[in-house]
This record gives structure tokens, sequence and C-alpha cells, in this order.
């Protein structure tokens, strides 16, 4: 198989503000220019700054995505967004299943499930985020755990439709907490990952699925991860506020692929 390039999502959750907001994605607009042959990226800003931030991306090749959004179409969903919402913007991908959905807001596999139907159905790509939390690998049920996250939020998925699909292997005692995975640990889990897809499907429509690693992803350290063939991206958290670390890990990206590609 032809490697193909990294993907890079900045996740930049409920922080800053408008200003800052543009400013940070002009710097990763500079920054971005000269690699967009050899790394792909999408940033995910809070909801109220989509459009200016889409407006600052305009064709430079960064996707705009959203960090979340509704299983229901429209209707009395006070506080709710949806997909469809997000086309209308110009976001073409939506981080669904995020730990921090999961456990702070305790939405469950068969909800995730849901918004993941309704963004494809809506054009939307998918970032669908899996992860165990520290007690869970702690008790060996890490592997179980993604499993069982990822079989939830694709049941009722044709195979034609994976290729829409990017899965994000965030282990949650990694998130926000300068503790990452060691790349040989997270290369694992993505392989697990890899063979649990075909099992599920096939061995060629699941080849269509990116597998990316998050959990303090920084500009130290994603090299050593890329190093890793299953590690196919990275969604970053803390370090995509940053622009010279965001820049550091597309550069970093950009050499993986290019050192893939021999
Ligand atoms: C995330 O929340 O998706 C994430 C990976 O965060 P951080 O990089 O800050 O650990």
């Amino acid at each position: 198989m032809h490697p193909r390039r990294l993907l890079i999502g900045g996740n930049w959750k409920m922080n800053g503000d408008l200003a800052g907001g543009v400013e940070l994605a002009e710097a990763v607009v500079a920054a971005f220019d000269p690699l967009n042959e050899s790394v792909d990226a999408v940033l995910f800003p809070p909801f109220p700054y989509l459009q200016a931030i889409g407006r600052v991306l305009g064709h430079s090749g960064i996707r705009l995505g959203a960090q979340d959004c509704s299983s229901e179409a429209n209707g009395a969903f006070t506080g709710d967004v949806s997909a469809e919402m997000l086309v209308d913007l110009g976001v073409s991908q939506v981080i669904i299943g995020h730990s921090e959905r999961r456990h702070i807001h305790k939405e469950s596999d068969a909800l995730t499930c849901e918004k993941l139907h309704m963004a494809l159905e809506s054009g939307l790509q998918v970032m669908l985020c899996v992860g165990e939390t520290g007690e869970e690998r702690t008790a060996g049920q890490a592997t179980a755990v993604v499993q069982r996250q990822l079989r939830g939020a694709l049941n009722g998925l044709k195979a034609d439709k994976l290729a829409s699909i990017t899965v994000a292997y965030e282990p949650v005692w990694a998130i926000g907490t300068g503790k990452s995975a060691t790349p040989k640990d997270a290369a694992e889990a993505h392989d697990a990952i890899r063979a649990d897809l075909e099992h599920l499907y096939d061995r060629p429509s699941s080849a269509a699925v990116r597998i990316l690693y998050g959990g303090s992803v920084n500009a130290a350290n994603a090299p050593s991860l890329f190093a890793h063939l299953e590690i196919e991206g990275a969604l970053v958290g803390g370090a995509s506020l940053k622009s010279a670390d965001f820049a550091s890990i597309l550069g970093s990206a950009a050499t993986a692929f290019k050192g893939r590609r021999g």
C-alpha cells in the first residue's frame, strides 16, 4: 500500500477568543503553506468562531472542523448544533465521541453512534475518538474498551462509508496530562483497532480509515510517534493552541510522510 499523508488535527476545545483564534489560524496557514503537499490538516475551533476561522483558512488546504454535532436533524434542542448547520458554515469534518463528551457529558456509545450516522448523512467526515481511562488500562481492559467503543459507534455503518471516517485513539489518561502514551504502546493500540476494523469489514475498506493518536502530543514527542507507520497522524489539544508548536508537529508529520515514501 502506498503511504498516505498524515493528518494533523488541532482541537482548540473551549479556549481562546475571536481575535486570538484568527491570529492563531493565520499563523497555522502560514506554516502549512510550504507543507501542503506532504501533510493534511484540520482545525476544530469553538462553534462561535467557525465562520471567522473558516474565512482565514480559505483556500489554504487546511480543513475546517467542528468539535461535536447533534444526533438530531433540527428542532427543539436548546444549545445543540446540527450537522447541517455545520455544513452550511463550510465545516467538512466533525469530532464525534471525544472523551470529554463521553465522560463529562456522559455520552453513551449509542448516542455516539447516532451522531456519527447523522454527521455522515449530512456529508461531514467524522473524526471518531476512542480510548480507555487509566483505571480501565490498569485493569487490563484497554483493548476491550476501545473495541466496545469502536463497535458501538460503527454499529450499522456500511463498508462504503469507511472512507469518511478517521479514528483517533486517545487514551483518556494521556489527554491534557503531559503524559503521552509511548510510541510503542500507541502503535500496538492502533494495530488492535486496525485488526478490529478488518474483522468488522474487510481489509480494502478498512484501509480507507486513517488511525491517529491523541494525548499530550507536542513538538518534542511528535517525531517519535510518527516514526511508527501505524500512527497516521495526531489529534492535538493543548499544543494546537501555540502556533509554533503546532507548526512543528505539522513539519514532523510532513517529514515522516517523506520518509515513508522513501
Ligand atoms: C484532545 O483532547 O483531543 C487532546 C489530544 O488533548 P491534548 O493534546 O491536550 O492531550
